[in-house]
């Protein structure tokens, strides 16, 4: 039986029912928390290991709410206030402090709230986590040139393999609980990027003396946006079998901390047409990137799109390609070319983007008075 969050006002059928009875003139995002669940469920019956959210990914109250009533009770925090939203929802959740650049002050503040895992993959980081307990845990973060995400996150943190046995060796004579972590880059496709990483994690280990408690496998789990992916349970099994391998009897435990994976499928984003121009060949439409749409100039275009017309009469004409403009003025604003819609679309119509949970809400601005803000809790959200 779900728990009911109680923070949460009226929950509607679907996203079309909200949208043909409201009518809203504003992007929305349609949130299931029984989708959400779900994917909770998937991901802790197929990964053998810890799982843990990654905040950052939607860290809106009805989504802690909705994980934590899930049973998720780690958490990924990149700041003292992800700290705070987390403790506020569960007093008792762990928290993993996985950005590895800190300051002084985010430091005091992440010991003050009880931080159980703090990455580092810098030896500058290291001397400033001298006053973590020594209960705690320390991973070090390495990276590999490894390819298969759409964007890397390498360029910004990680150790390289040799500097990652210097650290790991640092950690295990400082009294820490030792151990490893890696993020193969987000929307990473190929499950190979994880059994590189986990060989290298092994050799790592080997090399520095060190028995690792922990190997943290990153996020970085994709989500569909149209084209063939393998399921997630393709990568959790592959995951668990490459551990075995690598490390045999010294396995240590496992964590994962998907963020757009948990949380991108119970999302479908809701945004209308403004205006057509050029005959159609030009849209205006109320959300672009300085909105919910900003990942898509980014990580490319979504496929999954449904057009209907404010009556929820779905738009199935021929699809042709358009000329994608958001609502602020500036030029800037507008989604990459390649976007495909039906030629029967007016303005007023309504465009549905599915599996766009994450890094939507999040990442929206207010420039120029727009933006995504309102999110609607739905039972179902369309598949496909
Ligand atoms: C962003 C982030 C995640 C989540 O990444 P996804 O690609 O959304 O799964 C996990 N761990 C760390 C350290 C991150 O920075």
């Amino acid at each position: 039986m779900t728990q009911q969050p109680r923070s949460w006002p009226q929950i509607w059928p679907d996203p079309t029912t909200h949208l043909t009875s409201t009518r809203p003139d504003h992007p929305v995002l349609y949130l299931s928390p029984l989708r959400l669940q779900e994917t909770a469920r998937r991901f802790r019956r197929g990964f053998p290991g810890l799982v843990s959210y990654a905040v950052k990914a939607n860290d809106r109250r009805e989504v802690l709410e909705t994980l934590v009533a899930a049973g998720i009770r780690h958490f990924d925090v990149a700041s003292p206030a992800e700290m705070r939203l987390v403790h506020d929802i569960d007093r008792g959740a762990v928290l993993h402090y996985n950005n590895p650049v800190r300051s002084t002050a985010e430091v005091e503040a992440g010991i003050k709230a009880g931080v159980s895992s703090w990455s580092v993959d810098h030896p500058a980081g290291l001397a400033q986590l001298a006053g973590v307990p020594r209960r705690c845990e320390i991973s070090v973060r390495f990276k590999l040139p490894v390819r298969g995400a759409a964007y890397d996150f390498g360029d910004k943190f990680g150790a390289t393999p040799p500097q990652a046995i210097a650290l790991l060796q640092q950690v295990a004579r400082g009294g820490w609980s030792p151990a490893l972590c890696f993020h193969p880059g987000t929307q990473c496709a190929d499950p190979a990027a994880w059994e590189s990483y986990i060989h290298a994690a092994a050799e790592i280990a080997r090399r520095a003396g060190v028995r690792l408690a922990r190997l943290n496998v990153g996020g970085g789990f994709p989500a569909s946006r149209g084209t063939g992916l393998p399921a997630l349970e393709e990568f959790l099994t592959r995951i668990s079998d490459a551990t075995a391998r690598a490390f045999g009897k010294d396995a240590p435990q496992l964590v994962c901390e998907p963020g757009r994976a948990m949380v991108a499928e119970a999302g479908v984003l809701a945004t209308r047409v403004k205006q057509l121009r050029d005959g159609g060949a030009t849209v205006y439409l109320n959300d672009g990137i300085y909105g919910g749409l900003a990942e898509l100039r980014d990580i490319g275009l979504t496929s999954r799109l449904h057009v209907m017309a404010p009556d929820g009469t779905p738009r199935l004409g021929k699809p042709r390609p358009r000329t994608m403009f958001g609502p602020t003025c500036d030029s800037l604003d507008r989604l990459p070319d390649g976007m495909f819609l039906p030629d029967d679309m007016e303005a007023g119509d309504y465009l549905l983007f599915g599996g766009m949970g994450a890094y939507s809400v999040v990442t929206s601005t207010g420039f120029n008075g727009y933006g995504l803000r309102d999110m609607v809790r739905v039972e179902r959200v369309l598949d496909g």
